[in-house]
């Protein structure tokens, strides 16, 4: 089969013709149909993040149908549409797994990071961690659900369910579809974008945001809280000065650039400033349920499997609006 490989961080991917996987117990192989490039896959192709499995197939918004099953897999057949989202292992018995906060666990695989994800034709991955995709959404459309979409509405409940005033930092795949959450839930989004971006201002404009401005611009209105998707460290004194008492500031990403000195005085008044880290099944069956009523639409841009590299140079240079899809 035909896999977009990284080799070494730092360099491009390569395109290899691999064996194709085999499911062993408790896994499926699923046969790729769309896989979004996410900026994680970036961190991992510029080694911004420590250890990936090398060489390692990228990729983890994967939709694709369900090609064979592994050795006791139930619930799943042959055939079926399923996604394949970010958090593909888990120990299931630290502190963490069994307390609901599996995504923290202590012994973890990640999809495309330590197991080889969809940047490829066929993949496997553990059935238990992967997802029914019902409904007449295009495989292409859905695949940046799996990341864009999970983690972003992790990030929104991290918000805070009162929190009405919502900032948004750094417009990008998972922007666009928190923002259509969030207008549907009644909230007021106020998106900042790159200084001069009026691309991505319209954009979030289009996307239901209320307002939307340059991240060097004061917040027309004191916000509730605000989610940062830009790996900006700068970005997190801007967003604590536009928040209320109380308010919390919610770090969406994986990595960040270093986060500047700041004067206590813009996180007293009791805000909070935190990280969402990964996501648990049960965010992906809390999103999947609520997505198709909002109903979220995503703005893709296909590209072929080939043009991976393509694809995240356009994601690290900022050209995308919306989010880039493979196509295998
Ligand atoms: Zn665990
Ligand atoms: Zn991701």
């Amino acid at each position: 089969m035909k896999a977009m490989i990284l080799e070494r961080p730092g360099a491009e991917l390569v395109l290899a013709d691999l064996p194709e996987p085999a499911p062993g117990p408790g896994q499926i192989q699923v046969a790729v149909s769309a896989c979004g490039v996410c900026r994680t896959d970036l961190h991992v192709v510029d080694g911004d993040l420590t250890e990936p499995k090398l060489p390692i197939v990228p990729g983890h918004e994967i939709v694709g149908t369900v090609s064979e099953l592994g050795a006791g897999v139930e619930g799943f057949e042959v055939g079926q549409r399923v996604g394949i989202p970010w958090l593909g292992h888990t120990c299931g018995g630290c502190s963490y797994c069994r307390s609901g906060t599996e995504n923290l666990c202590d012994d973890p695989g990640f999809t495309g990071y330590q197991i080889d994800g969809g940047y490829a034709e066929k993949t496997v991955a553990d059935a238990d961690f992967c997802f029914a995709l019902p409904g007449d959404r295009s495989d292409a459309e859905m695949a940046p659900w799996l990341c864009a979409g999970l983690i972003g509405y992790r990030s929104l409940v991290m918000a805070g369910e009162e929190s009405k005033r919502l900032g948004i930092y750094g417009f990008g795949a998972a922007a666009h579809i928190v923002a259509q959450v969030a207008s549907f839930q009644q909230r007021e989004i106020y998106a900042f974008t790159s200084p001069g971006d009026q691309a991505a201002q319209s954009f979030a404009r289009d996307m239901g945001a209320v307002w939307a401005g340059g991240s060097d611009e004061p917040s027309p209105r004191e916000l509730d809280a605000a989610i940062i998707f830009a790996p900006v460290g700068p970005l997190v004194p801007a967003a604590l000065r536009a928040v209320r008492k109380g308010g919390i500031v919610v770090c969406g990403g994986i990595h960040m650039s270093d986060i500047p000195q700041f004067p206590y005085s813009i996180l007293w008044g009791e805000r909070v400033v935190r990280s969402v880290a990964n996501l648990t099944r049960q965010d992906a069956i809390d999103f999947l349920a609520l997505a198709p009523r909002v109903p979220v639409e995503t703005q893709i841009e296909e590209f072929p499997l080939a043009d991976a590299n393509k694809a995240l140079q356009a994601l690290r240079s900022g050209q995308l609006t919306g989010a880039a899809v493979l196509r295998p």
